[in-house]
């Protein structure tokens, strides 16, 4: 069975990352969503609301299995058995940052291999900082989220306070 972590913030999902798990699943078994927590960081959704969105946008698909870890990332792929990371691939912008973390975590950890997959062209400019921003000042996000996580953007910068 051929598994791989596939790590990140996904501080919302975007249609962007959901782009990366559908090509993914031609390639592995068992893709483990696993979100980033870092406490200096702060987030718009708690990772507990970013679990639920994940879960819910990857509902009809059940090779996906979502969770989340702190510290490194190559412990935690040494604790959960899997050597084999998946980042996607947009812009040339990604590129620099996506060689140096691959490159730290062979280092890290001989067995690690990390595995880009290239997004599709409509996702090329797609971030999840993008959507906060449209989100943040009422734009319509719809072309860039899941329907669900939408809602959830909204209900968000209703509750938030302004700044
Ligand atoms: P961001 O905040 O930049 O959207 P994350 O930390 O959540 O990113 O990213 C997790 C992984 O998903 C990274 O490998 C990132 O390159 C990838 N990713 C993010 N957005 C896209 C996209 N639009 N298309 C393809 N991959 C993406």
């Amino acid at each position: 069975m051929k598994v791989a972590l596939y790590p990140g913030s996904f501080d919302p999902i975007t249609n962007g990352h959901l782009d990366i798990i559908e090509r993914a699943s031609k390639i592995f078994d068992r893709l483990i969503v696993a979100i980033l927590v870092n406490a200096q960081k702060q987030t718009l959704f708690t990772v507990e609301e970013r679990m639920g969105m994940i879960r819910e946008v990857a509902r009809p698909w059940d090779y996906v299995e979502v969770d989340h870890f702190e510290g490194l990332l190559v412990d935690y792929a040494r604790r959960r058995g899997v050597h084999t990371i998946v980042r996607g691939l947009r812009a040339v912008t990604d590129f620099e940052y996506e060689l140096q973390m691959a490159l730290t975590n062979r280092q890290l950890d001989p067995e690690f291999e990390s595995v880009f997959l290239m997004t599709s062209k409509d996702n090329v400019y797609l971030s999840a900082t993008l959507v906060r921003q449209v989100a943040q000042f009422g734009g319509d996000v719809g072309p860039f989220v899941p329907p669900c996580v939408a809602r959830r953007l909204k209900e968000k910068f209703q509750t938030l306070p302004e700044k």
